[in-house]
């Protein structure tokens, strides 16, 4: 599956553009804030629904206007395929694919399959939890399907049950009606957490391999799924913690709260690893991803590299080019003296200066 090209009318800082891609690797190049990342967000929304670095739509409409556009073009078994994307300020965006409006995101999750690496996914195993819990969710859904609606639909639980713990404060005689908010929690969310110890338990395999090659057998990494009581203790854990959520007014355990740990030599790096180890780790997990989507799904995902390359030492880029095989990329940067001198492989290059 690869990425053919794209479209743009009104979306961030371009007016119009229309590129066509190269089946493996894309450059973009030029100056800061001349719009290399706008052009690797578009394929993103355009693929996931989801802008990466914005949750409010509307920003990604370019100043002054009401909508914006885009269109893609890939080719998936050989078949070509056209997806639009329709942004309109303050209303649901709208998307279809050969022409047919889809009903769900997770149709586009079919279709196309991308990694997106940033520079803030290096901070991925320091950072808090929820950097990571995004990183699970963001691979399962594309993934599976069901996840994405399990998801979407245990966080609207989850929004009336913290509603319902703020109404308690002045209506306690709701308190019983409490149970029927658990009870659907645990229905979407045992499922959840069971997927999630599913996927950090295949994931462990491949990035075992992967780290090890990256520090030359020196380091083992292991994840584990936190807490690792199993999802069927999931129920135990609301009872434990219904007191406290009463007083604290939100709901304090579930996979809203979840968590894993990154072990290295067994030493839990989020705390204890050195800025290095952690950033290694990183990039080993990052790496695993590709190999897990085609692991599961038979196909190569697209790689999306937004300006991860210079955070790069050399030996940790010349892994990544190994990994890069036959893969679909996409790199932004603001020079291309050092992946020249890497030898780092161009079929495209494009040089992106104020929105063109
Ligand atoms: P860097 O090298 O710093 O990462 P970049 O080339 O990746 O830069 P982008 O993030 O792609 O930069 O583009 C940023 C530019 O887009 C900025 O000049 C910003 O003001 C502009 N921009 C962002 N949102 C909009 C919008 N909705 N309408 C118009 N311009 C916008
Ligand atoms: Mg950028």
């Amino acid at each position: 599956m690869y990425i053919e090209s794209v479209e743009l009318k009104n979306f961030r800082n371009y007016n119009r553009l229309s590129i066509s891609f190269d089946r493996e690797t894309n450059i973009f190049f030029g100056d800061n804030a001349q719009g290399k990342t706008n052009i690797l967000e578009a394929i993103y929304v355009c693929g996931t629904t989801k802008s990466h670095r914005s949750a409010c739509d509307s920003e990604l409409i370019r100043f002054g206007e009401d909508e914006a556009h885009i269109r893609m073009h890939v080719s998936k078994d050989g078949v070509p395929h056209k997806i639009d994307m329709h942004l309109k300020k303050n209303k649901a965006k709208g998307a279809a694919i050969d022409g047919m409006p889809i009903r769900k995101a997770s149709e586009l999750f079919g279709l196309i399959k991308l990694v997106l690496f940033s520079p803030e996914d290096l901070n991925i195993i320091k950072s808090g939890p929820r950097e990571r819990r995004r990183f699970m969710d963001s691979q399962l859904c594309q993934l599976d399907r069901l996840y994405f609606s399990r998801l979407s639909d245990y966080n609207k639980i989850l929004m009336q049950r913290n509603k319902l713990l703020k109404d308690l404060a002045f209506q306690p005689s709701l308190e019983p009606t409490l149970d029927v908010w658990d009870e659907q929690l645990l229905r979407y969310g045992i499922p959840i957490i069971r997927q999630r110890e599913q996927f950090i338990g295949e994931l462990n395999e491949t990035v075992r391999e992967i780290h090890s090659q990256l520090t030359c057998g020196k380091e083992e990494i292991r994840l584990f799924y936190e807490p690792d009581s199993g999802p069927d203790y999931f129920s135990e854990r609301l009872k434990q913690n219904r007191e406290k959520d009463l007083k604290c007014r939100t709901s304090s355990e579930g996979p809203h709260r979840d968590d894993f740990r990154v072990e290295i030599n067994q030493v839990d790096i989020r705390h204890f690893g050195s800025q290095g180890q952690q950033r290694s780790a990183a990039l080993s997990l990052k790496l695993s991803e590709i190999y897990l989507i085609r692991q599961k799904t038979g196909e190569m995902p697209v790689l999306l590299l937004d300006d991860v390359l210079s955070e790069l030492d050399s030996s940790r880029q010349k892994m990544l080019l190994q990994n890069m095989n036959h893969v679909q990329t996409f790199i932004t940067c603001t020079g291309v003296d050092e992946l020249v001198g890497n030898h780092f492989p161009m079929n495209r290059v494009f040089y992106v200066e104020n929105g063109s």
